[in-house]
């Protein structure tokens, strides 16, 4: 369970999660597909614990995976167990999710006794009944209809949630008939950001390049038109968006395939048109990466940490570790993510030609992903072979100046003895050394 309670201005949500949707068949959505054992003893308790902070009048949102009107996931003693709590608690307004099939006019008369303004939100998606069926959501246009007719006619109100960027051509147009078509029916209308939920087709057609998430930016541009129609929210981020693949692969091996693939590109989309660092780490210090995952676990890395740490507590704070590897660049919060905590690759393996694809490709990774971020001051401590090289050409071109923390000196000393470990005495006294002008 997961609770938002903003006392303040008496709004609580809840997301409550209980059984599985009936359906779990839409093609952008992993939700559907969760099954969650929740007894009754287990609904009322959250229940109970849900109203227990609620002030009068307070406005209540219900949030699940499927349908607080269908039986199997919220039974009928549970439903009504609700009014009961809805009305002790004088709750102002209530906001419920289902699918239209399991909305019944019983129900809605149920609800009625509360004396709470009901709004409920049906997920249609598109008013199109032939992107209904492209995206398998499994009711039609006039199965909403009919039920947007019952809700209003029994005086509550119809709240619409529409997916902006469905995998379509002319999704654009579509989407200005669907919301033209939601007007007449809904009270409010939510426009979401399509984003690829983990386990979903729309995920699979990510790394399979054939559809692409909106960054927020693209999502403010497109839905501008409909900014300010007090009918009409916005909705960029409907879950905390981060890669998640269902079926990892361990890619070990050396090649345009472990540079370039699908996963990998796909993370680097991620990190250069999604993520945003974290506040305040606004000096990047490029690592190397290591062959032990995840990188923290290394014995090179264990000794690079070692010396960080005796920078002092702000000081660390406002530094951003980010690995340079053949997946790309790879902030030190994600190493721990599937491929990037399970991947190999062996330098001996390398030839002159992907060497020369691997400086290519990362450069271009570099350059973007600094674009997207903008850091102050840039520092490495990397060898002077490839993923250096990459990183001098990619600041080159953008125009930035960066710092090695190992001496060239060193490199050329380490070279002669033929020491190929960053983490020999020599590379650390240089970062021990060099790390106070961070
Ligand atoms: S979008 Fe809604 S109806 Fe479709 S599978 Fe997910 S929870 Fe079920």
């Amino acid at each position: 369970m997961f609770l938002y309670n903003n006392a303040f201005i008496g709004m609580a949500t809840l997301i409550l999660n209980s059984g599985r949707c009936a359906w779990g068949k839409c093609i952008f959505c992993g939700y559907g597909k969760i099954y969650k054992k929740r007894t009754n003893k287990d609904l009322v308790a959250i229940l109970d614990d849900f109203f227990a902070n609620l002030k009068d009048d307070s406005v209540v949102k219900i949030f699940g995976s499927g349908s607080f009107f269908d039986e199997k996931q919220i039974p009928k003693e549970i439903f009504e167990y609700f009014i009961e709590k809805t009305k002790e608690n004088k709750i102002s307004e209530i906001y419920l999710e289902s699918r239209p099939e399991f909305i019944t006019k019983e129900k809605i008369l149920c609800l009625k006794e509360t004396n709470a303004k009901i709004n409920i939100a049906i997920g249609l998606e598109s008013a199109s009944d032939k992107i209904l069926k492209t995206i398998n959501k499994g009711f039609k246009v006039k199965d909403f209809e009919n039920v947007a007719n019952l809700i209003r006619s029994l005086g509550c109100k119809v709240r619409v949630y529409l997916l902006v960027n469905l995998p379509l051509k002319n999704w654009k147009a579509e989407l200005e008939k669907s919301v033209n078509f939601a007007l007449n029916y809904a009270d409010s209308i939510v426009l979401l950001n399509l984003l690829p939920h983990e386990n979903s087709e729309i995920f699979d057609l990510w790394i399979k390049g054939e559809w692409n998430f909106l960054s927020k930016e693209e999502f403010f541009d497109i839905t501008s038109k409909w900014n300010g129609n007090p009918k009409i929210e916005l909705d960029v981020e409907t879950f905390k968006f981060v890669p998640r693949f269902r079926a990892p692969k361990i890619l070990d091996g050396v090649g345009e395939e472990f540079l370039t693939h699908p996963y990998f590109e796909v993370w680097q989309d991620y990190l250069q048109r999604w993520y945003k660092k974290q506040t305040g780490k606004d000096i990047v210090l490029f690592l190397p990466c290591s062959a032990k995952k995840p990188y923290s676990e290394s014995e090179t890395h264990k000794k690079i940490l070692n010396i960080l740490s005796d920078l002092d507590k702000e000081k660390y704070k406002s530094v951003h570790q980010v690995m340079i590897s053949n997946p790309g660049v790879i902030p030190r919060e994600f190493e721990n993510f599937e491929p990037l905590n399970a991947y190999n690759w062996d330098e001996k393996l390398e030839n002159e030609f992907i060497k020369k694809r691997y400086i290519e490709v990362t450069k271009e990774r570099i350059k973007k992903y600094l674009l997207s971020q903008k850091y102050n001051k840039i520092f490495c401590f990397l060898k002077y072979t490839e993923s250096y090289e990459a990183l001098k050409l990619a600041c080159e071109e953008l125009n930035l100046n960066f710092k090695n923390l190992l001496r060239k000196e060193t490199y050329k000393k380490m070279k002669k003895e033929g020491i190929t470990s960053i983490v020999c005495e020599d590379a650390l006294n240089d970062l021990r050394e060099r790390i106070k002008e961070i």
